[in-house]
Parts: structure tokens; sequence; C-alpha cells
């Protein structure tokens, strides 16, 4: 499983961290000031292109084309479409590349108008935020600094230099009531290129050191301005039409932050913020917000002790506490039970390898930075590792296999470790040492079809079992003109697998979006997005098809004619890992856990001292079928007791009085509803069995 980062074209406005590669924007557009030559040829190449043909067709995502005058905009091709949508329209996708929804086109372009339903609308939503919490700033603030000012996965920060000043909370409240102001002044956001002298010249004047080391990397040529009201910002873009847009915000943190990450680095006031196309969607974030604090799985994973950090073992790295311990067997059963049944095979494999077999595998030197330094024994390197697949690759490759062996699917709850850094650690959503609910399907083409449909079966029920409502898969496929160089060259193989899963997911009506040119290297992918009860978006796991790994291992099969063939490897993990997953399920129950995972399942609760040993009996008969159950035989009053085992959030409370004991009966409570009446012991018995069992 590979987490997904959230990535959005660049920004020069973005720490380069945050950057992707695919982000120039080959949209010409109209310059101020002197014109290099190479862009003068440029346009008047185009004028002259102009000239013989004055009419560009636009290609609409449903495969319509209509024609359009020379230089339209995404908005105006909006307009000429419904005034309605052009309110809505914050940017385009151009040729693939998101661009100002203003900025004219100039040649045959396929377009994707993006609004607010779409993540990169809003991330130019957000950033657009941004640049106005800047100009709100600037005006309580003269001399403020700027760094980078991003989109974040919910809202935007920018890192600001106040030199001597302090911000408080209170002023944040003061910030966002001229944000409000600024906004309600309808300021376009204006895109204005500009020379790396002129650029260096406006920063300098300013004062601004942050913008001034930001242009001196970037090349002449590529640097833009953008400019609403009275502010200016060196920014790559893309931005919204207007501030107009940006109707509620609420700034909601500030911390601190390195220039550039850096420790070395001056550390600057980083200020975030989330704002709305309209005030009622701020309110519901709130609200959420709310409940998901009360929901917070660093906080109910400590108050029902599931897990710890401790300081000698390291950040990111949990410790699971006994509770914790009874829901990851819980999880694994279930895992090892399911897959047992769909056919896979449990194999063991140690938590290091040699550096040769992550040279082999690609893992070095490309994906070294998340990996932990390498140890030496014996003059050789041997490395932790961040992924299961190579040595799943080696048990594949121990014997050999003909097509009467395949698939194969080789499964491992195993154990990896990866360098995040400190910085971006979160809980038990980011950590260093985790667990994949892993496995690797080796198949033939033939077999492939079949092979992903039964993983998606399994992530469905899965997600039955979980009351997981709300999905969505996001199908990664590659952009055929990339073969060869950001793609392994094997076209058939892609369109043939592409082809397969995108069947797979339409007839099994799985909610999905696709999203050309994010594929992997060697294959499609497929990343799961699942929803908790109250609405929060977690990313699950990734399911990826790959030639690329058996190719490099060199793994084959034998076929029908004992000719040598390699497999294809599906990469899968329905269950994520436990970190990110028992984060979900806390939130998602708020720790009120269905009784099979729930790591106490009764509470028994004698009235007084003359009930234990009754209480005792019963316990004996519980713990007989491994039910995970407690006596509270303290002196302390029944109320009393019965609140304890609700904040322990135990399911299901068992109160023996008198009556109990002299009719062999139990009176059941259960956590959150009350009071279910009495019941024979071996019907609460039968009952509990049922209900604890693995799904
Ligand atoms: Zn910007
Ligand atoms: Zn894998």
């Amino acid at each position: 499983m590979i987490l997904i980062q959230y990535f959005f074209p660049t920004y020069n406005s973005y720490p380069p961290y945050l950057r992707s590669e695919k982000s120039r924007e080959g949209v010409p557009v109209q310059k101020s000031g002197q014109m290099p030559p190479q862009n003068f040829f440029f346009l008047a190449s185009l004028c002259e292109k102009n000239f013989i043909m004055s009419k560009i067709k636009i290609t609409f995502p449903d495969g319509n084309i209509r024609e359009y005058e020379h230089g339209v905009s995404a908005l105006d091709i909006a307009k000429s479409i419904s005034e309605g949508l052009a309110r809505k329209v914050l940017l385009a996708k151009v040729n693939d590349k998101v661009v100002d929804a203003t900025r004219p086109i100039n040649e045959d372009a396929s377009l994707m108008l993006l609004t607010w339903d779409d993540k990169e609308g809003k991330a130019g939503f957000w950033h657009s935020s941004a640049h106005l919490m800047a100009e709100a700033l600037e005006s309580f603030y003269p001399g403020i600094k700027f760094g980078y000012g991003p989109p974040v996965e919910n809202g935007f920060y920018y890192d600001v230099d106040l030199g001597d000043r302090k911000i408080s909370d209170e002023d944040l409240r003061k910030i966002e009531v001229k944000m409000a102001e600024l906004a309600a002044k309808n300021n376009s956001y204006i895109r204005k290129e500009v020379s790396k002298a002129e650029a260096l010249k406006y920063f300098s004047d300013k004062g601004d050191e942050y913008k001034v080391e930001t242009i001196n990397e970037l090349n002449d040529g590529e640097i833009s301005f953008y400019q609403q009201g009275n502010f200016t910002d060196l920014c790559r873009g893309p931005h919204i039409p207007n501030t107009g847009f940006i109707k509620a915000v609420k700034l909601t943190n500030i911390a601190g932050a390195y220039w550039k990450g850096d420790e070395k680095n001056k550390q600057l006031t980083r200020l975030y913020g989330i704002s709305f196309p309209k005030q009622k969607e701020l309110d519901d974030y709130l609200k959420l917000l709310e409940e998901s604090k009360k929901r917070d799985h660093r906080k109910i994973g400590k108050e029902m002790e599931i897990f710890t950090f401790d300081d000698d073992v390291g950040p990111g790295m949990p410790l699971w506490m006994p509770n914790g311990g009874v829901m990851i067997e819980q999880l694994e059963a279930l895992g090892k039970k399911t897959e047992e049944e769909a056919g896979y095979s449990r194999v063991r494999t140690p938590h290091i390898a040699k550096e040769s077999m992550y040279i082999k595998s690609g893992h070095l030197p490309y994906y070294q930075d998340s990996m932990y330094p390498p140890m030496e024994l014996e003059g050789v390197k041997y490395y932790l590792r961040a992924m299961n697949c190579p040595h799943h690759h080696k048990i594949y490759d121990a014997v050999p296999r003909s097509y009467k062996d395949l698939p194969l699917r080789l499964a491992e709850y195993g154990m990896c470790y990866r360098y995040e850094q400190s910085g971006e650690l979160f809980g038990l959503m980011r950590v260093r040492s985790l667990t994949i609910n892993d496995a690797h399907i080796y198949c033939t083409e033939e077999q492939f079809e079949q092979e992903f449909k039964a993983v998606n079966d399994m992530y469905l029920r899965y997600f039955k079992i979980f009351g997981i409502e709300k999905y969505v898969m996001r199908f990664s496929t590659h952009e055929p003109k990339k073969l060869g160089q950001k793609y392994l060259d094997m076209p058939e193989l892609w369109k043939k697998t592409e082809d397969m899963v995108r069947k797979v997911m339409t007839e099994a009506n799985i909610p999905f979006v696709e999203v050309i040119d994010e594929a992997a290297f060697y294959g499609p992918k497929i990343d799961v997005q699942i929803w908790s009860i109250i609405g929060r978006e977690f990313t699950l796991a990734t399911n990826q098809v790959d030639f690329g790994q058996p190719l490099r291992f060199g793994l084959t099969y034998n076929n029908k004619n004992n000719q040598p063939e390699t497999p294809l490897v599906i990469h899968r993990a329905p269950l994520g890992t436990h970190e990110r997953f028992i984060g979900f399920l806390i939130e998602h129950y708020a720790g009120n856990f269905p009784v099979w995972l729930a790591p106490k399942q009764v509470a028994i609760l004698p009235i007084a001292d003359r009930h234990v040993e009754y209480a005792q009996k019963i316990y004996s008969q519980l713990k007989q079928h491994r039910i995970r159950v407690d006596v509270d035989d303290t002196s302390e009053k029944i109320g009393k007791k019965i609140r304890d085992a609700e904040v322990k959030k135990i399911p299901y409370m068992l109160i023996i009085g008198d009556k109990e004991q002299q009719e062999e009966k139990v009176s059941v409570r259960k956590h959150g509803e009350g009071d279910k009446g009495q019941m024979a012991m071996s019907e609460f018995v039968s009952a509990i069995v049922n209900e604890a069992a693995i799904p």
C-alpha cells in the first residue's frame, strides 16, 4: 500500500516539496513590458496560424466538440453554455493543465471546467484565499514578508515573517473580517508575466527577501505575478477569477514553520485557514470539525488505552497496548479468514533485506528518501523494508512455476518502516512503522479480470462489515504519449488491464473517477477513499497493477506450451494498514466498537458483595466461550459501576442482584442504549457468542 500524497500543479508560492512535475502551463498569454524574442516569434507564428484558421476546436469531457473564436477563455465558453455554469467556474483544465479560467485558449484543446466540486477547483480556491489573507495581513502589518502560501488538504496556509510583531487568536478574527471586506470588492486575480529582473526589482524594493530568494531559483521567462486589489504576489497560478467567490473564511491555527522546512533557517509564522463559496458550507465544516475533535483517534486512543507513543521508542512508532492488541488480533482474524476463503496462501518474511534486493526492486535509489538509512553487517548493507513486495517476489521465484500454479496469492500482515518527516507525522495516520494487510497476486493476463474482480468484491465485503457507505475509487491511468518515458512501454498491456479494471468497476457499480496520466510507472492504480460516518475522508489503500516488478525480478512461469512467460502482479491491501485503519475505525465508531472488535465485550456488575460469587460463575462461563469479560467487584454503588463501564465503552453490562442470582438470570444493559431487560444466562451466552464471532 502506498499512501497517496495530494498533488496540485506548481505554484511559485508553493514549497518545492509540494510541487509536481506536470505543471508547466503551455498556454501563451499576453505579456506586459518587454517581450523576450522567443515569445515574440511564438506569438507571431500564432497570429500567422490565426490568419489561416481563426476558429479553434474545443473538446469537452463527454467527447463533444465545439468551435470557438481563437483566444476564447474557459470562462467565455462556460458563459456560452449557461450563465449559471459560468458563475460556478473556478479554474479550467486545458489539455490536462490546470489554468486560470480567464486565460485565452489559442489552439485546439480539450477542456474541463473546474468548480468547487473538483479537487483542483477547491485547491485553487484555497490558494486564492491565501493571497486574500496576505492582502489583509499586509493592511494590518506593513512590511510583513511572505514565504510560501499553498493550499493544503483542507484549506490553505501562508508562512509569514512579522518581524518583532506577534499574532494572537484575537487578531485572526480581525483578519477574517478584513478578508470578508476585501473579498466583497470582487477584485480580479490578474496574471502578469514579468522578467526576472522586473520581479527581482519589485520584491527587492519591497524588502521581501523570501520572494527574492524564490525568484533567484526560477528561470527568466517562467515568472509571473498575480495581483488582486492592492496586493501583488509572485505566483505561477492558477487562480480563481475574482475574490467575490470567497464568501466565508475561518482562520484556524497559528503555528511555527522554518523557512523551506529547514531548521537552520529562520522560523516563520504559519497561519492556517479555510474558506468556502457559501456560509453554510463553513458552518457545516465547523460542525464536522467539532464532531471530529470529539472523535479524534489520538484522544480516544489514549482514553481507551489502545495505543501510545514513547520518546525512547521514537516518533511515529506506535506501541499497541493490550486493548489495541485485541483489535489487531481481531482485524487479522477477519483478514486471514477472508483471504483463506478467497484462496490466498500465507507467508512470513523478515523485516530487513540486503541492498542488492532494493537495487533490483528499484527502491534504491528512487525511494531511498522514504527508507531508513542502512545498517552494515559483515560488509553488507541491510535496509529496513518499506514494502513487502520484494520479499514476496522472492518466494514466488523460489521454485519453478507453471501456469497450473497461477493465480498464486501470497498474503502477509507485513510490517514495514518508512521514513516520514517528523513534521508530517500525525497520530496513527502518518507513522514510521506500519503493518500492512498485504498480498500479492501473481496471475496470467487471462486471469487478471477475475482476480481484480475478486479483490474488488473483498473491498465491498469489508465496507459492508464496517458500515462504510461512502467510498470512491480513484483510477489512475497512463497517458499513451508518455509511453517509454513516464510509463513502461507496453501499450497493449496498459490498454488491456485498464479496460478490464474499468469494466470490473463499472459492472460492480463502484463509484470511481478516472484520472489520466497519474498511473504508476509500471501499471494503473486505484486509490481507495472512504468516508467515516461523520463524513470525514480517509485514504484507505492503493491497489496496483504491476507489469514492471515481475520483469525486474525475472519472474516467470511456464505456459501450456512450456514456454516461459512473465506473470502480472496485483498489489492489494483492502484493510490498509493497522495504524491507519484503526485510526479510521476509532473515529468512525467514536470508540463504540462492534462487539466482535471491542477490546472488552462484557462488564459484569454485581450490586452487592453477596452477588460476587454468582458474578464469578458467569465470568467463567463467558470466558469458556472466549468472551472478553471483566467483573467489577469493587464496593462502589451500582450507579457508579454502570457509569464506569459506559465510559470504557464496553458493549454489554450484566447487572447481578438477588433476583438474577436466584433465577440464574442476568439483567442486560447495552452501552449507549440502556436497559434491555432480564434474560436467562444461557440465552445471553448464545447471543453474545454470535455477536462476538468474526464476521
Ligand atoms: Zn498564487
Ligand atoms: Zn506490493
